[in-house]
C-alpha cells in the first residue's frame, strides 16, 4: 500500500512525500479512507504509530474540496503541547493545500487567540478550557464545524475533561462526522464513544493495552534512595544521549533534574509550574539535543511528540497502569527501535504488578550490581530471569555516586 492509493490531493501527496514517508503506517491505512468516506471512527492508536497524519490528511483533503464557515474541522486536544504539535503537523501536511490552520490553548494570554480567530479559520485545534473560553467570549463560533476530532480520549478523561468535552459537543451542529482516538480502552472511554460517534468503524492498530513491539522494556529493581544514582549511571555508562524521564511530582521532577545536573548530564525539567515560554524552550532543547536528559511529570508529558526517542526511564511506576502504555509510547515511534526503563522500589511492586495486569504479560527484571536490592521476597513473583542489557564498565557504588552528587547539592 502506498500513498498514492489514497487518491489525496496533489497538494498534499506532496507534502508527504517532501516528509519522506512513502509508505502508510497501519493506522493511516486504516483510518484515511473511512475518514475520506465520511465515516465516523473509533481508532485505538497511541502516539507514534502515525495517528495525527492518519485524520489531518483526510481532513485536509475534505476541507479543501468543501466550503462553508469557520472553522470547518475541530480538533481537541488533552494538552497545550499536543494541541501545538497537531497544529504542526497540519501545517507541514497542508503547506501546498489551501486550508487555515489555526490553535489555542491555555497557558498563554487569549487576545492574540482572539485575534486569530477574527480572521478565517478551517482546522481549529484546541484544548477543552480555552476553546470553551474563546467560545463564552463568542471569539469562535463552532456551529460549521463539519468534522470534530477527539484525540487521547483516554487522556481527557483521566484529566476531568469530559464534562468540557459534553459543553463542547454541545455547541457543534447535529451533523457531522466524529472521529476518535484512544491508546487505551475502559468502560468509561467505551460510554463516551457511545455518546457521540455513529455507527463508527472501528480501527485498532495494535493488541489492546499492548505496547510497541521494538520497544525494549526492563525494570530494575533500586531502592528509592538509589534510583537518582543508579539513572546518573545507566546514562553515563551506556552513554545514553537523549531520555525522557517521568517522574511523579513537579518537586521530585526539579529535584531529580538538580542531581543529573551535578552529575555532569544536561538536563530540564517541564511541569506545571513552568511557564509555557519555559517548557517550550526545554522542548526545543532537547529535540535539538542540547540537552541530554528531560525530566517530565506525568501531565506535562502528554503527547510529546520526540521522533526516534532511543530511552524512556520511569523514575517511579505510574499510579494509573494505562500510564505506564503511554510513557512507552514515546519510545520507538513509527518503526524506531526503544528501550523502556522502570526504577522499581520495593514499596512499588504492586504498581509494577498492575501494569503487568493491564500488559498481560511480566516485565523483566534486569540486576544492576551495584544498586541492586538483595533478593527480596517482593520480587521473586517475577517469572523472568535475570539479565543485563548495558555495557558495564567498573559501577559507581551508591556511596560513590552519592558523594560525586554532593558537590553540588
Ligand atoms: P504520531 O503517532 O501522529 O504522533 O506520529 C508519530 C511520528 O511518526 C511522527 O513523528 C510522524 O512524523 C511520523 N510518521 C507519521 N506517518 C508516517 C509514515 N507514514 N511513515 C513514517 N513516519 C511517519
Amino acid at each position: 500500500m502506498l500513498f498514492e492509493d489514497f487518491g489525496l490531493l496533489p497538494a498534499l501527496s506532496r507534502a508527504v512525500a517532501e516528509k519522506g514517508y512513502s509508505t502508510p503506517t497501519p493506522i493511516q491505512a486504516k483510518a484515511i479512507p473511512a475518514v475520506l468516506a465520511g465515516r465516523d471512527v473509533i481508532a485505538g492508536a497511541q502516539t507514534g504509530t502515525g495517528k495525527t497524519a492518519a485524520f489531518v490528511l483526510p481532513i485536509l483533503h475534505r476541507l479543501v474540496q468543501s466550503s462553508g464557515g469557520s472553522p470547518r474541522a475541530l480538533v481537541l486536544t488533552p494538552t497545550r503541547e499536543l494541541a501545538a504539535q497537531v497544529a504542526e503537523s497540519a501545517r507541514t501536511y497542508g503547506r501546498y493545500a489551501d486550508a487555515r490552520i489555526a490553535v489555542v490553548y491555555g497557558g498563554v494570554s487569549i487576545n492574540p487567540q482572539i485575534e486569530v480567530l477574527r480572521r478565517r479559520c478551517d482546522l481549529l485545534v484546541a484544548t477543552p478550557g480555552r476553546l470553551l473560553d474563546l467560545a463564552e467570549r463568542r471569539a469562535v463560533d463552532l456551529r460549521e464545524v463539519q468534522t470534530f476530532v477527539l484525540d487521547e480520549a483516554d487522556r481527557m478523561l483521566d484529566m476531568g475533561f469530559i464534562p468540557a468535552i459534553r459543553r463542547v459537543l454541545a455547541l457543534l451542529p447535529a451533523q457531522r462526522q466524529n472521529l476518535m482516538f484512544s491508546a487505551t480502552y475502559s468502560d468509561e472511554i467505551r460510554a463516551l464513544s457511545k455518546r457521540f460517534l455513529r455507527d463508527p468503524e472501528a480501527i485498532e492498530v495494535s493488541a489492546r493495552n499492548v505496547t510497541a513491539d521494538r520497544i525494549e522494556e526492563l525494570v530494575y529493581r533500586v531502592p528509592r534512595e538509589h534510583k537518582r544514582h543508579l539513572l546518573a549511571h545507566l546514562i553515563d555508562s551506556g552513554s545514553w544521549q537523549q531520555v525522557l524521564v517521568f517522574t511523579r511530582t513537579k518537586s521530585g521532577a526539579n529535584r531529580l533534574a538538580q542531581h543529573l545536573e551535578g552529575r555532569g548530564i544536561r538536563t530540564a525539567a517541564i511541569h506545571g509550574n513552568k511557564s509555557q515560554g519555559a517548557r517550550e524552550r526545554a522542548l526545543a532543547d532537547f529535540k535539538a539535543r542540547r540537552i541530554t536528559a528531560l525530566v517530565a511529570t506525568e501531565i506535562a508529558s502528554r503527547g510529546l511528540d520526540i521522533k526516534e526517542l532511543p530511552h524512556v526511564v520511569n523514575f517511579e511506576m505510574p499510579n494509573v497502569p494505562e500510564d505506564y502504555v503511554h510513557r512507552i509510547g514515546r519510545t520507538a515511534r513509527a518503526g524506531g527501535a526503544g528501550c523502556a526503563v522502570s526504577l522499581v522500589a520495593p514499596e512499588e511492586v504492586p504498581l509494577l504488578r498492575s501494569v503487568e495486569k493491564v500488559l498481560r504479560r511480566s516485565l523483566v527484571v534486569a540486576i544492576s550490581p551495584a544498586f541492586a536490592v538483595p533478593q527480596s521476597p517482593a520480587y521473586s513473583a517475577h517469572p523472568a530471569p535475570a539479565r543485563v542489557t548495558q555495557p558495564r564498565r567498573a559501577y559507581a557504588t551508591p556511596r560513590h555516586a552519592s558523594r560525586a552528587a554532593g558537590g553540588r547539592r
